[in-house]
């Protein structure tokens, strides 16, 4: 009984290791777009002396026509059950008139889970001519929408939330909404850049999602027992009249969390607070989550930049995925339990690679569907880079546990709907991926490797960065020939950087 007790927790712990930041981690990075107080309170004071400032140089991001979402829910927590009204103020940034709209209605892929009331134009007209396209709603245009344009639609909605444990869904402990709402994909100059979910041996791999950068204005409050519910979300609310009122700037996606039982855990790191919401059971395990966190930051703006962010929620996830989202990262309940107090263990491993998020996936977003290793394979190296940098000691360990022990192999650049499957989809996007990024560093040396990483970090702020982007920006950091390093981890390797 006591053997088949250990094995089962043996079996568990591999588990857990082998899951790690698994398929669903997904990349959805929150950012605002106000400075955060490490950008601003380290400026310095601008000397008088200077002649008045150019009118700035740097265009506002998206050129300040970013999707504004105006959201209000109400949520009966006990009966699952919520109201929504999604407003949605979309600006055609193409130089192509576009002749439908397309909005991702993801909590459609469960059943009976949304029920669309009715769409309305912004002045209010009804709207009845749209059609469905798999979890896609497709609203045809009466007249196209020229570039510069501007369109608004309402969708008053209904969600029974799915009694599961994932990102969407509720189960005794929490309720979890991601993708909750009705969200535009990204646009470009060939049309709506969306991609199908990856099944694969009835598993989903990897994030079909991602998303431009949008204003969040969200309005929650609750139909039953307000005063019992904590509510974790990427960014601090507002109270008012007893609603929660939400303003995230420059955001992929709205994220929250809700439980009655969460017990919270604050710190404050560089301008950023830290609020990780954990079980009671599992309160130690939040503390230290949340010092790993002020570890993570404070490591990683150094290496990527100021993380762009007034705040980074963490949140025990009841379910054995690690995700990420703007502001808001969720980890598995069992890697919270099993914290066993050292650096030796997958707290200390997964809470690095999912902060790592809130810059690629988050700042600098990626297509997650065919290019997962842009924003992957930097997070999982950089969990390489926290252990180097806190335990030197464990960085063979982590290598060991970690990546070789899971046989690395494959092409880093795998897109998501890798036949082989999850396994050979994280073996090669994130454990080979790390390998590269190793072998890169060493190739390039250091001082050009983050000198490298920091400027496609900056560079690609608010945008969908490309593997192009990321190879343009190497290029001009290094001369080496990578010819072979690149043949060696890419099934289509770039030109290698030759002057
Ligand atoms: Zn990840």
């Amino acid at each position: 009984m006591k053997k088949d007790f250990q094995n089962a927790v043996v079996l568990l712990l591999l588990v857990m290791l082998l899951i790690g930041c698994r398929g669903l981690d997904q990349d959805l990075p929150t950012q605002t777009s106000v400075p955060t107080e490490t950008s601003t309170s380290t400026a310095a004071p601008v000397p008088t002396d200077t002649p008045s400032p150019t009118p700035t140089s740097t265009p506002l991001p998206l050129n300040g026509q970013q999707t504004q979402y105006d959201i209000e829910l109400n949520i009966n927590y006990y009966n699952r059950f919520i109201t929504a009204r999604s407003r949605s103020l979309y600006t055609n940034k193409t130089q192509f008139p576009i002749n439908e709209m397309i909005y991702i209605i993801y909590p459609t892929i469960f059943q009976s889970a949304i029920y669309v009331k009715s769409i309305e134009l912004g002045n209010g007209t009804p709207v009845s001519n749209f059609r469905w396209d798999g979890h896609r709603m497709v609203i045809p245009l009466n007249t196209p929408l020229m570039p510069g344009e501007q369109i608004e639609f309402v969708h008053d909605f209904e969600l029974y939330m799915p009694n599961r444990g994932g990102t969407f869904g509720q189960t005794d402990h929490q309720l979890n909404l991601s993708y909750w709402f009705p969200m535009i994909p990204p646009r470009t100059e060939e049309g709506w850049d969306y991609y199908e979910i990856s099944l694969v041996n009835s598993q989903f791999i990897g994030e079909n999602f991602f998303f431009e950068n949008a204003d969040f204005n969200v309005r929650l409050a609750f139909t039953d027992r307000a005063e019992t519910m904590k509510v974790a979300a990427g960014v601090l609310p507002r109270e008012e009249d007893d609603m929660l009122l939400y303003e995230m700037k420059l955001a992929r996606t709205f994220t929250l969390s809700i439980s009655d039982v969460y017990v919270i855990a604050e710190r404050d790191v560089l301008g950023t607070k830290i609020l990780s919401y954990t079980f009671p059971e599992e309160a130690s395990a939040g503390e230290a989550a949340a010092d790993l966190a002020v570890d993570t930051l404070k490591l990683f703006t150094e290496f990527y930049g100021p993380v762009m962010r007034d705040l980074v929620t963490i949140v025990e996830a009841d379910f054995e995925h690690n995700m990420e989202f703007d502001g808001l990262i969720f980890i598995s309940r069992g890697i919270f339990m099993f914290y066993n107090g050292t650096p030796e263990t997958n707290l200390t491993i997964i809470t690095p690679h999912e902060v790592s998020h809130q810059w690629f996936y988050s700042l600098v977003g990626n297509n997650q569907a065919v290019e997962p290793w842009l924003d992957e394979s930097i997070a999982t190296y950089s969990e390489a880079l926290f252990y180097e940098h806190y335990y030197p000691e464990l960085v063979s360990w982590w290598w060991a546990n970690r990546v070789d022990g899971h046989q690395p192999s494959g092409y880093v650049d795998n897109t998501i709907y890798l036949e082989a499957g999850y396994e050979a989809y994280r073996n090669s996007v994130y454990l080979n991926g790390a390998h590269f990024m190793q072998d890169l560093r060493d190739t390039i040396g250091d001082e050009a490797y983050f000198n490298f990483i920091k400027a496609y970090a900056l560079e690609n702020r608010y945008q969908i960065a490309s593997s192009e982007d990321f190879f343009s920006t190497l290029s001009r950091h290094t001369s080496e020939d990578l010819t072979i390093l690149f043949e060696e981890y890419f099934a289509n390797p770039p030109n290698s950087p030759e002057t």
